[in-house]
C-alpha cells in the first residue's frame, strides 16, 4: 500500500491542471494515467477563459512556447452565406481575449509534463480499477498485470470519457441532451481566411440545421474538420463514415469551396453518445472534474474550459480541506460549476432549436448583446456582470422575442 495526499485519476486537462495546482502548493500528488502520452483526443479549440486558468497555474508560458496558432474569435456561416464573426476582444471587459487552436496530443502532453515538473508523480500505462470510498483506497493495475493500492487523503476523478467514479459508485445519469455524434478527420491544403481570421474557428451550418461542421486550423497548416449531426441524420444517409464526411463536405455550398484542394492526413473517425451527466460531483473524500462530470456538446468548444476550471477549482478546495478548513463542496464547487454549465447548456439548446442562429444572423446588431455573447463564447460563463450568466434561458428568450418583433 502506498500513501499520497491526492490521487488523481487521468492526466487530461482536468487532471493535469489539478496536479499542477496541488503540487505547487506542496502536496504529494499521484497521477494515474491509463495510456502513454502523447495520445490523440478530439477537442482542439480552446477559449480565452482557458488562458486565465493556465496563467494562474504557471502553465501559460509553457503552452505559448509550443507555437500554437492564436485563436481570437469564432466565425459562423450558414448555407445562405450569411456570416457572423465574433471577435473575442469585443467582450464585456474580460481579462483574456485570445486562446489557441491545439493538437490535443501536444497540448495535453505539455500540461502533464508541466505538472510533473512541479512535482506531481505521473504514471502512464496504469489503470484505476476499483475504489473503496469508505477507506479512500484506490486500486490500480499496470500493463504487466501488477496490482497496487493507494491510500489517499483525497481522490479526484479526472478520467474524462473513462468516467471511473461515476461508474464504480453508480453516479452516472443520462444526459438530457439528444444523442449526437461527430465524424471527423484532419486535412491539408484548405483555403483559409486571411490575416488574424486565419486562426479563428469556423462553424458552418449544414442544410436546414441538419448538421454543423467545425473547421479548426493548426499552426502547421493541418486543419481539423468534423461534422456533428444527430444519429438519425447519419443513419438516414446510410453511408460509411468516410463517405458521409465526403458527402457533407462536398455538398455544402461553403465547405466544397474551402476544401476543394484538400487531402486527408488521418483516417476519418467517429465518436457518438458523448453527452453525459452525474448525480453529484463530489462525496466524502472524493470529487470529479472535467468530462467525468457533465459533458454537454462540442458546438461552443466548452469542454477543455470546463475541464480546466473544474480541475483548478477542485484543487483549490482540496488544498483548503487538507489544510483543515471546512469546505462546502455543494455550494463552493458543484453549484459554482453548474452556474457556468447551465449557461452553455442554454446556448447549446437554442443553437439546436435554431433560435440562436436567428440571433447570430439578425440584422438588428446591438453592441450591448454582441459583447455579452462574445464573453460567453470566450468561456467567461461565471461573470455575473454578463446579462446571460444566471437565468440565461429567460434572457435568451427575451432577446429572441425582441429580434422576432423587429423582423415583423
Ligand atoms: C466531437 C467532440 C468535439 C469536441 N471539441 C472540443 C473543442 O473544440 N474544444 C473543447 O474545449 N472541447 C471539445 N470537446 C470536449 C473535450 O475533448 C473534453 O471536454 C476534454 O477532453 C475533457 O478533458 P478531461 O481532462 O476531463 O478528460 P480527457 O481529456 O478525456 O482525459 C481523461 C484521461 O483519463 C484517462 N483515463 C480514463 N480512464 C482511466 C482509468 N481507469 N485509469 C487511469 N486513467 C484513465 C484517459 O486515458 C485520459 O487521458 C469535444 C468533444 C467531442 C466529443
Amino acid at each position: 500500500m502506498k500513501n499520497c495526499d491526492v490521487l488523481i485519476i487521468g492526466g487530461g486537462p482536468a487532471g493535469s491542471i489539478a496536479a499542477a495546482n496541488l503540487a505547487q502548493k506542496g502536496f504529494s500528488v499521484e497521477v494515474i494515467e491509463k495510456v502513454d502520452f502523447p495520445r490523440f483526443v478530439i477537442g482542439e479549440s480552446l477559449l480565452p477563459q482557458c488562458n486565465e486558468i493556465l496563467a494562474k497555474n504557471n502553465l501559460l508560458e509553457k503552452v505559448t512556447q509550443k507555437g500554437f496558432i492564436l485563436k481570437a474569435g469564432a466565425i459562423f456561416i450558414n448555407e445562405a452565406k450569411e456570416v457572423e464573426t465574433y471577435h473575442f476582444r469585443e467582450n464585456i471587459g474580460e481579462p483574456f481575449n485570445t486562446s489557441f487552436q491545439v493538437k490535443r496530443e501536444e497540448f495535453d502532453h505539455t500540461l502533464l509534463l508541466g505538472a510533473s515538473e512541479f512535482g506531481a508523480n505521473v504514471q502512464h500505462g496504469v489503470e484505476v480499477t476499483a475504489y473503496n470510498e469508505v477507506k479512500n483506497i484506490v486500486s490500480t493495475v499496470d500493463r504487466e498485470g501488477n496490482k497496487e493500492e493507494y491510500q489517499a487523503r483525497f481522490v479526484l476523478d479526472a478520467s474524462g470519457y473513462g468516467r471511473v467514479l461515476p461508474r464504480l459508485l453508480d453516479l452516472d445519469i443520462p444526459s438530457e441532451l439528444k444523442t449526437r455524434q461527430a465524424v471527423f478527420t484532419r486535412i491539408e491544403n484548405d483555403i483559409r481566411p486571411e490575416g488574424e481570421l486565419a486562426g479563428y474557428i469556423t462553424i458552418f451550418i449544414h442544410g436546414d440545421n441538419d448538421a454543423w461542421i467545425w473547421v479548426i486550423p493548426f499552426a502547421d497548416g493541418i486543419t481539423s474538420v468534423g461534422i456533428v449531426s444527430t444519429e438519425e441524420y447519419f443513419e438516414k444517409m446510410n453511408m460509411e463514415e468516410e463517405a458521409f464526411w465526403n458527402h457533407v463536405i462536398y455538398s455544402n455550398v461553403n465547405t466544397k469551396e474551402r476544401f476543394k484542394n484538400a487531402t486527408k492526413v488521418r483516417p476519418v473517425g467517429k465518436i457518438g453518445g458523448y453527452a453525459s451527466n452525474v448525480k453529484t460531483m463530489h462525496g466524502k473524500g472524493f470529487a470529479m472534474a472535467g468530462n467525468a462530470t457533465e459533458f454537454l456538446d462540442p458546438v461552443f468548444s466548452s469542454g477543455v474550459t470546463l475541464a480546466l476550471v473544474s480541475g483548478d477549482l477542485a484543487a483549490d478546495l482540496i488544498a483548503k480541506e487538507l489544510n483543515g478548513e471546512t469546505v462546502d463542496w455543494q455550494t463552493e464547487y458543484e453549484e459554482y460549476m453548474m452556474l457556468g454549465i447551465d449557461v452553455f447548456r442554454d446556448f447549446v439548446n437554442t443553437w439546436y432549436d435554431g433560435r440562436l442562429q436567428k440571433v447570430f444572423f439578425s440584422p438588428l446588431k446591438k453592441e450591448q448583446y454582441t459583447r455579452s455573447i462574445s464573453s460567453i463564447l470566450s468561456g467567461y460563463v461565471w461573470n455575473k456582470k454578463n446579462v446571460f450568466v444566471g437565468d440565461s434561458e429567460k434572457k435568451l428568450d427575451m432577446l429572441i422575442k425582441m429580434i422576432d418583433a423587429s423582423i415583423k
